[in-house]
């Protein structure tokens, strides 16, 4: 019993730090900005955050600040809301018209242009394709808080020089079934026994759909209203960088690309992609992840092989798509 309920006490100190850690590193904030915190009343990771609230938290900061705004690019089989929330400077907002002209020259070839330096990068950061791996939800509201209320010269530098539209939950329908089994289930104080009912969520789970389709096959079918939704936005932006944030095993540790060579490098992901960009993206995650002092593996696992991954399909209209697991 003690050791379980220390195992508890760890948990929750180790989520909470994680939480600190995080946030603190880019203070100060703008005051006027509620953190999700303030907002839900409960710190990130205490409890699984529905998915209306993730959303009423994006259009705050869409309302309350001139560094973003935000949009309904489709709904759930369910009639959830599915947004974007765009993120940069309050220059680069108001001057977003035309410098999405500028950017989408770059995908004709007919232009040609070659004024790299003069436009910011465009970034769609994409969180829980897959209900039940719930972490990217929650994640995306530290991201966006940080991203719109810090003032830390570093975030204003990203701000400066990228558009992020940030996708929080690709999947509404299966997170709420998710959110609500883990809620219903949840104990006072935190049970880590993987045996508990709270960890062993019941068929047919959270990972997929209404239909139980999984909308991480969807990105090249486009069957589903969500994925035609997030396809129609995706042709009229052509990201540079599409980042899709997954869980893995509980025992697991951290994975970022590039994927396993076989399967993955040519035909469906460029060789200059898999080779190059992995590789000078791959040193900023280790070096950011050895800060923390956590372990990670790279290109043992997971493939490329599927032109509809969120993973791969922007591998093949020109951007770098990137995979990352965590530990559920
Ligand atoms: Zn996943």
């Amino acid at each position: 019993m003690l050791k379980k309920c220390l195992l508890s006490l760890l948990w929750v100190c180790t989520s909470v730090s994680a939480q600190d850690y995080f946030l603190k590193k880019y203070e100060p904030y703008d005051p006027k900005i509620p953190s999700p915190e303030a907002f839900l009343e409960y710190g990130i990771g205490e409890k699984h955050t529905r998915h209306d609230l993730i959303v009423s938290y994006l259009m705050t900061l869409a309302e309350l600040s001139d560094r973003a705004s935000i949009e309904v690019y489709g709904r759930s089989h369910e009639g959830r809301k599915l947004v974007i929330l765009t993120i940069s400077s309050s220059d680069n907002v108001s001057r977003l018209p035309e410098m999405k002209k500028e950017h989408l020259a770059f995908t004709d070839p007919a232009l040609n242009p070659t004024n790299y330096e003069a436009l910011p990068i465009f970034i769609n950061m994409v969180y829980n394709v897959h209900g039940n791996e719930p972490s990217g939800g929650e994640a995306a509201l530290l991201m966006a808080y940080t991203m719109v209320a810090s003032e830390h010269p570093t975030i204003k530098k990203y701000r400066e020089n990228s558009i992020i539209f940030l996708d929080p939950v690709i999947n509404p329908d299966g997170r709420d079934r998710h959110t609500h089994w883990v809620s219903m289930y949840q104990g006072s104080p935190n049970v880590a026994d993987p045996s508990d009912a709270e960890h062993n969520e019941s068929w047919p789970r959270g990972r997929t759909n209404h239909y139980w389709f999984d909308m991480n096959r969807d990105w090249y079918l486009g069957i589903h209203p969500g994925s035609r939704g997030k396809l129609n936005w995706y042709h009229q932006w052509y990201p540079n960088v599409v980042t899709d944030f997954h869980e893995m095993g509980s025992q697991s540790t951290y994975f970022f690309e590039p994927m396993k060579t076989n399967g993955s490098l040519n035909p469906i992901m460029p060789k200059e992609n898999y080779e190059d960009l992995n590789e000078l993206f791959g040193t900023y995650f280790s070096s950011a992840l050895d800060s923390v002092g956590t372990f990670y593996f790279t290109k043992e696992v997971f493939d490329g092989t599927y032109p509809g991954y969120g993973s791969s399909y922007p591998d093949l209209q020109g951007g770098l798509a990137l995979l990352f697991e965590q530990a559920s």
